[in-house]
């Protein structure tokens, strides 16, 4: 959970998550959608479909956490931070561990003018912490690491009269600490426009599971895409609902404009209530892997993507005039 993640995003996912999946064999033996809805909201879904992946992997051979690093390297989803995290956390073994609070911490030690996503800084850092590691304090070394760029080197006015590497520090030193790491991170934000479609016939609800190849796999969603150059929404709605599953819509009305964000992407997602026009309340489905009509009321069981789950949030929030009207 905590790959691309801060912690406090990740506590309560984390406590909701032991609870109901306490070890490897329940996990192994659990839905995949009951993992997705689990993990809904957190982003990055393709770590639940690898933690489960790897639950089924271990059960196969013996049910066990593997303690050496080449084993745990083979699991789905575990590369070198997971497998150092595990290693040196789980089992005190002299690995190191180079997430983002370390590679702030050792920019600003060292100094670093190198973007600190390029090959040379990544290599650099993990060199770096390798070397700085105490034989045998594998555990408290690393955590320590990531515990003082959470908590003391932050990305904005760090704590340096806390931090007990001040005198050791060449941020400090050359007044650097503001320029530290160097992101080279483009701050270009772009905007897409999208349409999505909340299908009802009978007081049901069609959804659509998303392809388990697809960005945000295995999530349920509402059908919809993205605008075309000089497209409306209304009509892209009605070209996406056709290319996805063949059944030709009519917009009743619009429910609302969702924003979000997604990675360097702001989302505006344009929302409506659509009818069938179609005589056949069966897809043929060319972007999902299974579709269902539900009751409304069963949107809450299932997991969707964040602008979706906005939507739904909003839906089940909101005054009688945007109810869905029976259809
Ligand atoms: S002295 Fe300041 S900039 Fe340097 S590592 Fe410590 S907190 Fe970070």
């Amino acid at each position: 959970m905590l790959q691309q993640t801060q912690m406090d995003r990740v506590i309560d996912y984390f406590k909701k998550w032991m609870r109901r999946f306490p070890d490897i064999p329940t996990l192994a033996l659990a839905r995949q959608d009951e993992v997705m809805k689990a993990w809904e909201g957190l982003g990055y879904y393709s770590r639940a479909g690898n933690i489960m992946k790897t639950a089924v992997v271990l059960m196969e051979n013996g049910g066990k956490i593997p303690d050496n690093h080449t084993d745990l390297l083979r699991l789905p989803g575990i590369g070198p931070y997971t497998a150092g995290a595990i290693m040196s956390i789980a089992f005190n073994r002299d690995y190191p561990v180079v997430d983002g609070n370390v590679e702030r911490v050792l920019a600003r030690v060292f100094d670093v003018d190198i973007p600190v996503k390029t090959k040379q800084a990544r290599n650099f850092f993990w060199e770096k912490a390798a070397k700085l590691l105490p034989t045998g304090r594998a555990r408290d070394f690393n955590q320590a690491m990531m515990e003082l760029g959470a908590l003391v080197c932050l990305p904005k006015n760090p704590d340096c009269h806390l931090c007990p590497l001040q005198s050791q520090c060449r941020a400090i030193q050359f007044d650097t600490s503001s320029q530290r790491p160097v992101t080279g991170k483009s701050s270009t934000i772009i905007p897409i426009e999208m349409a999505t479609g909340v299908l009802l016939k009978n007081n049901l609800v069609f959804i659509q599971k998303r392809q388990p190849d697809d960005v945000w796999a295995n999530l349920w969603e509402f059908p919809g895409g993205r605008l075309k150059q000089d497209e409306k929404p209304e009509q892209a709605l009605i070209r996406e609902f056709f290319e996805e599953t063949e059944f030709q819509v009519q917009l009743v009305k619009k429910i609302t404009t969702v924003q979000h964000s997604y990675m360097q992407y702001r989302v505006i997602l344009h929302c409506y209530f659509c009818r069938l026009v179609s005589d056949s309340d069966l897809p043929f489905l060319h972007a999902a892997q299974e579709y269902r009509w539900i009751a409304f009321s069963e949107l809450d069981q299932f997991a969707f993507p964040a602008g979706h789950r906005k939507l739904i949030d909003f839906l089940l929030v909101t005054d009688k005039q945007t109810k869905p009207v029976p259809l």
